[in-house]
């Protein structure tokens, strides 16, 4: 059997919505699945959406997300460039062949610039150029006449094809327009050079949105003008997302993040958002969630798409990533969660290790981290009513007696570590006659300020210090 050949085919917009990473992760998948190439190609033809900088965020997005393309603009496999705007020669012959085989015409009207990309007009509409004499359509563009290219579809019956995820599609031809494969600056519309790139590269497989789907006949009609045989189609429901109100609509801003950038600025590590995504959509034989992209790349097949829009379910992500968080090592998460605090510009900065150590099984998210310790770099406004807990039997009156002493025994302390904090603490309620829940609780407030902490009290006052937590203790002295 041939090889095959699977292609990502972004539009360089701006940012990588999660959808797309999800489609490119499925072309590799499948190309890595069966040991076949993935293509990556720039379609950049509607300059007018052009973003600059956006084809950076595609090759970075890739990298990040491990998907390494085997050819594209920097990799040549031989069937490039693989950017489309600089193939813009190419795609006229292959237009002009077409009209010379009646599967497209000339058209002079003036309404063709306004038609965007893709949009299908009035398919009823039939354009006056349609019949107009062949010769007189060429004598006309000999002479300069501004034109476009369009597809000549009979309207007549209906179109059948086969798509390995939603099975067989029957369209009716009425529904299908005269679209526009060849602009009047000559560049191709993607519906033209979707089909004439993925021919001229050899794409056996052509993974895309199911967006695509309707458009298909009119593809399919290409192919079969030129003869060319016609890739296998693997078209992706749509992800969805779900508002507050439980309704759900096609995946936007307005439920979350959805570009891959914005959620690993969130604090979400790009294996997590791959792992994620995968599931969006393909289901593995068993219940297992949790996979690397090498395992994910063993277990793939196309057999386990789903046609179903999938619902991105945020909380699902926060969980999955909080087990790729667990699974780091201290260093690497210590590494990566630093730049989401605020603790290297801080007085902490030499305590970050023990820090990271505190906040490594807490977090869901790297986002998480500096909330989660803010009471460190700076401890909160706070209420002696805090120093109410019923369970350890502690109150502001009994806690503004103890921690006088509390802070006797800790200031004798010689070395400032966690153990020797609550040994001090422990023999504070020993000589009491106290349950050590008493002085932990009184010494958490004091020195924190909340209720609840990554920590207990040893952990905190270790962290910040014999200096800063004797002050903190006397500060809450103060409010008594
Ligand atoms: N450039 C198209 C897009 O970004 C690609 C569609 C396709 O994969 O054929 O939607």
């Amino acid at each position: 059997m041939n090889e095959i050949r699977t292609r990502f085919a972004p539009s360089p917009t701006g940012f990588m919505h999660v959808g797309n990473l999800r489609t490119a992760l499925y072309a590799w998948l499948l190309a890595r699945s069966r040991q076949g190439k993935f293509i990556l190609r720039i379609e950049d033809t509607d300059q007018e959406r052009y973003v600059e900088n956006a084809v950076d965020v595609i090759y970075a997005t890739l990298k990040s997300a491990g998907l390494e393309h085997d050819e594209g603009p920097d990799k040549d496999g031989g069937v490039g460039p693989y950017v489309q705007s600089e193939r813009r020669d190419l795609y006229r012959p292959y237009a002009e062949k077409l009209i010379g085989c009646g599967a497209a015409y000339y058209c002079f009207c003036d309404k063709c610039e306004e038609e965007n990309d893709g949009e299908i007009h009035e398919a009823s509409a039939l354009c006056p150029c349609a019949s107009m004499d062949s010769a007189e359509a060429l004598a006309k563009v000999k002479a300069g006449a501004p034109h476009v290219i369009r597809q000549r579809i009979d309207r007549s019956g209906v179109s059948t094809f086969n798509d390995t995820v939603f099975g067989e599609i029957t369209i009716e031809n009425k529904v299908l327009d005269d679209q526009i494969l060849l602009k009047r600056d000559g560049m191709p519309t993607y519906n033209f050079a979707n089909v004439v790139d993925d021919h001229l590269m050899g794409i056996t497989h052509v993974v895309r949105g199911s967006e695509y789907l309707s458009s298909t006949p009119k593809y399919n009609l290409l192919y079969q003008a030129f003869g060319w045989d016609i890739p296998e189609y693997v078209h992706l429901p749509l992800i969805m997302g779900r508002d507050a109100e439980g309704n759900v609509s096609k995946l936007s801003k307005r439920h979350g993040s959805v570009s891959f950038e914005n959620l690993v600025s969130e604090g979400y590590l790009p294996e997590a958002i791959v792992n994620y995504i995968a599931l969006l959509g393909w289901s593995p034989k068993s219940d297992r969630e949790i996979f690397s992209l090498p395992e994910l790349a063993e277990s793939f097949s196309v057999a386990g798409l789903n046609k179903s829009p999938a619902v991105f379910d945020y909380d699902k992500l926060r969980w999955m990533n909080s087990e790729y968080i667990k699974a780091l090592s201290a260093e690497e998460f210590a590494a990566k969660a630093l730049p989401f605090t605020s603790v290297a510009e801080s007085f902490l900065a030499g305590a970050w290790e023990k820090i990271a150590a505190l906040l490594h099984t807490r977090v869901e998210t790297f986002a998480d981290c500096q909330e989660k310790i803010a009471f460190l770099l700076e401890q909160p406004e706070y209420g002696v009513e805090l120093f109410n807990h019923k369970k350890s039997k502690s109150d502001p009156e009994n806690s503004a007696a103890d921690l006088p002493v509390i802070r006797e025994k800790l200031a004798a302390i010689a070395e400032w570590n966690a153990e020797n904090i609550s040994n001090a603490l422990s023999e504070f309620a020993a000589e009491t006659g106290v349950k050590a829940g008493r002085p932990m609780w009184q010494a958490r407030i004091a020195v924190s300020g909340c209720a609840v902490t990554p920590g207990g009290p040893g952990e905190i006052m270790e962290i910040l210090g014999k200096e800063e937590s004797l002050r903190r203790i006397d500060a809450a002295l103060t409010k008594f």
